[in-house]
């Protein structure tokens, strides 16, 4: 058989399949921008847009109306930007490495500066440039991970001349406590950044990503920077109508047998069974972003029927009990949900003992990815 022979017969998915949801997409971020407007809403696409695909993602919300996007590297965002209108902005959100910037400056890049260091080499960019360069300054307002400290805050206020040719965006800080609604943290960074953004006036501010959003008005100033809200994870403990589900994962069903009670199941016998039971074995494992934490504890959903995970998960597949099903319902090719209607993103994360960030952004390139289209025009 010759190779387009060969390419014509359809394939059957030997792994699962991830359904985005573009529309679901669109509605979370308009829902979004809605909350925090009048300020403007970025949409964060690091990562990959959290495991989505930064291209498509990206190219959706700029059709929403989306004009400013956030990436954490620098190579992240030299990928997106052929991929953007000119008059999209993207921010990296790591800052700069020593070298990158007139890269940068040509790509027209915008640095989150987050140390003097990296303020006073994009301003000599800028100079030997001959025009001034715009980006958004980070200050630390209690998280301790990046912006500039108290005392270098301090060091720029007495020199303005530090950031002389920088045309400054944005004064830009992120909360460490944004999806607990009741951080005591959230007010106490919240206090340092009206102090901060008081030593800049006239400049925009930048401060809640998802859960910042749900803290209420006080926190959106002139820049909200969404991500995994966009993406349908959770954002916040407070009380909140559900954004709607983006993801969608369905694994297939390559094996099923009954074994008798007593029989050891999986990688170093962990289960027992101690009835005869039915199990399937399903076709993705912790090498496809099903972390091995859900051995024993997280399962998968066939309609509303709960199947419980068996033993151990391993690199490509996963084993379920079955019982509960008519015998005959899952053969070899059916699907199983794991993130879906009956089983949220954050509930596998949960049994998993982690967070739906992790999750999303674990996915792996193992699946066939589904994109359910979205709305041309922006939705309102
Ligand atoms: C990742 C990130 C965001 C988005 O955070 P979510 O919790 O996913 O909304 C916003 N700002 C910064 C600085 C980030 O690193």
């Amino acid at each position: 058989m010759d190779a387009m022979a060969v390419q014509a017969l359809s394939s059957q998915d030997e792994c699962g399949v991830l359904t985005i949801d573009l529309g679901a997409l669109a509605r979370n971020y308009q829902r979004l921008r809605a909350m925090a407007a009048p300020a403007e809403t970025t949409a964060v696409v690091k990562a990959d847009a959290y495991g989505l695909g930064a291209d498509i993602v990206s190219k959706t919300l700029y059709q929403q109306g989306c004009r400013t996007f956030c990436v954490a590297h620098f190579v992240e965002a030299v990928a997106l930007r052929p991929i953007l209108p000119a008059d999209a902005a993207i921010y990296v959100l790591n800052g700069l490495q020593p070298g990158n910037e007139e890269k940068a400056r040509l790509l027209r890049i915008t640095p989150v500066l987050n140390s003097l260091e990296q303020i006073s080499n994009w301003s000599r960019t800028a100079s030997e440039a001959g025009q001034p360069l715009p980006a958004a300054i980070q200050v630390d307002t209690g998280m301790c991970r990046l912006g500039l400290s108290d005392e270098e805050l301090r060091t720029l206020i007495a020199r303005p001349s530090l950031a002389a040719n920088i045309a400054i965006s944005h004064i830009l800080s992120h909360l460490a406590s944004a999806d607990d609604a009741d951080a005591a943290q959230n007010e106490s960074q919240l206090a340092r950044m009206s102090e901060v953004v008081s030593l800049f006036p006239g400049v925009k501010s930048s401060f809640a990503n998802s859960g910042g959003i749900f803290l209420g008005a006080a926190f959106h100033n002139d820049l909200a920077r969404p991500g995994i809200a966009l993406y349908g994870g959770v954002p916040t403990t407070s009380e909140h109508e559900p954004l709607s589900a983006v993801v969608k994962l369905e694994v297939q069903v390559i094996q099923t047998r009954t074994v008798p009670a007593g029989a050891k199941v999986g990688y170093g016998g962990d289960f027992t069974a101690c009835t005869e039971m039915r199990l399937a074995t399903i076709s993705a494992g912790y090498a496809d972003g099903l972390p091995r934490s859900l051995g024993n504890r997280g399962a998968a959903y066939f309609g509303g029927t709960r199947l419980p995970i068996v033993g151990r998960v391993s690199m490509d597949s996963i084993t379920i009990d079955i019982s509960a099903l008519p015998a005959g319902t899952l053969r070899l090719g059916s699907y199983v949900e794991l993130i879906g209607q009956h089983q949220t993103l954050d509930q596998i994360a949960r049994d998993a003992g982690t967070i739906s960030y992790e999750i999303l952004t674990s996915l792996g390139q193992r699946y066939r990815r589904i994109h359910k289209s979205a709305p041309a025009a922006p939705l309102s």
